[in-house]
């Protein structure tokens, strides 16, 4: 018979009741050491009091209007966001899928505005992740999201990650827009260098097309800067967030310059829940933590340590652990095994991760995450590589 929950998940074990900082408690009261997140998205810890405070405050107030009214915390979040990245305005929305969906739209109203209405197409990347609509599905790479739910929406092509020559090759007529990862994260963590964004920038402005960024996963201070593409500073016109954004509550948006969101007017793209209440309070208070000062410097900092702990323990381990990469919080280790098995047994000894493509386990602690945490995930690492060889 089928469960309530539709079984999309496969059958997870876990249950938790609560979460603190770094950590997780099962409902029969089991501790976990969280380097999951809820996959990069509890950017402050769990049950962080400065969130659960904004978050209380402002269900006490008022959950929700529609944007039929103003919103006034949507508007400071906007307004704090511009005032912190290349984008002039932003359209509030619920999800990354949606973030990016919307980022996808405005790139075929900015051509059709502008007299170029054949544009529609976007080059996007192989090992590329966008999330789980129809839209989205065919903008990522990953067959088995696309299996049976076909035919896939005809708008996309496909062409390696990293290859600048390919991304040229693949430009035509029909082309809007490049939509790109800076650091693929369901891929496997593969950081795109600066030069590949650099590339695609210049062939964008050449040929008169939008640069769309996807820093769902990798955005909000998971690189040690607000924006992962901040490390190259070569800047989109579009760019979706969502993941960190609310620190666990859901929440996406999509970012874009004046000029890319010149076909935007009343009536054109809506969201009866995006940018509510509570979803603003929230989003701001993760902002306060993130904007504060020498934040995002301790997360470069914390974040390069684990990468060389990871690579340490890599070294000594080499009969599991084929490599480690990663940038700032946002960690692979790729597996000699099926990364399965090593997530299992990290689990079992009580480090929570998430898997990725390319046979990876990330690692993706909470921001807030410090030295004693990380000396405690990477011993939990080492235990499971000695049990995993013997
Ligand atoms: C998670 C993710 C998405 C989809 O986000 P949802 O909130 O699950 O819709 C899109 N793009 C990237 C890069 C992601 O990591």
């Amino acid at each position: 018979m089928i469960p309530a929950i539709m079984p999309s998940y496969g059958k997870p074990e876990l249950a938790f009741e609560r979460g603190e900082g770094l950590y997780l408690y099962t409902t029969d009261g089991q501790r976990y050491l969280d380097f999951g997140a809820g996959i990069a998205v509890t950017v402050a810890g769990h049950s962080h009091p400065h969130l659960v405070q904004a978050l209380v405050t402002q269900a006490e107030k008022l959950w929700h209007t529609s944007n039929l009214y103003r919103i006034p915390q949507q508007e400071r979040l906007a307004e704090r966001l511009v005032a912190n990245s290349f984008a002039d305005t932003m359209f509030f929305c619920n999800s990354g899928a949606e973030a990016v969906e919307a980022s996808l739209k405005l790139a075929r109203k900015y051509h059709h505005d502008s007299g170029r209405e054949g544009r529609y197409r976007v080059i996007s990347f192989e090992g590329s992740f966008h999330g789980r609509t129809l839209t989205t599905i065919s903008a990522g790479a990953n067959a088995a999201h696309k299996k049976g739910f076909g035919p896939m929406v005809d708008a996309f092509d496909h062409v390696p990650f990293g290859n600048l020559n390919a991304v040229r090759d693949a430009i035509t007529e029909e082309t809007a827009a490049i939509l790109v990862e800076p650091v693929q994260g369901e891929g496997g963590i593969f950081p795109a260098s600066a030069e590949f964004l650099q590339g695609l920038r210049d062939a964008c402005d050449e040929f008169g097309l939008l640069l769309i960024y996807d820093e769902v996963q990798c955005g909000i201070g998971r690189t040690g800067k607000l924006f992962a593409h901040e490390h190259s500073g070569v800047t989109p016109d579009v760019m979706a967030v969502a993941k960190g954004l609310g620190g666990g509550f859901p929440v996406g948006a999509c970012l874009a310059t004046e000029e890319a969101a010149l076909g935007i007017v009343a009536g054109t793209h809506g969201s009866t829940f995006g940018g509510n209440p509570l979803a603003m309070a929230v989003a701001n208070a993760v902002l306060d933590i993130v904007l504060a000062d020498g934040f995002l410097d301790q997360v470069q900092k914390i974040g390069a340590e684990l990468g060389r702990r990871l690579s340490d323990v890599a070294q000594r381990h080499p009969k599991v652990i084929e490599t480690v990469r990663g940038i700032g919080l946002m960690w692979g280790i790729k597996c000699v095994g099926p990364n399965a098995e090593l997530g299992a047994k990290l689990s079992e000894n009580g480090l929570l991760t998430v898997l990725a493509a390319d046979n990876v386990v990330r690692l993706l602690p909470a921001l807030i995450v410090e030295q004693s945490h990380v000396d405690e995930a990477c011993r939990i690492l080492e235990k499971s590589c000695v049990e995993l060889e013997g």
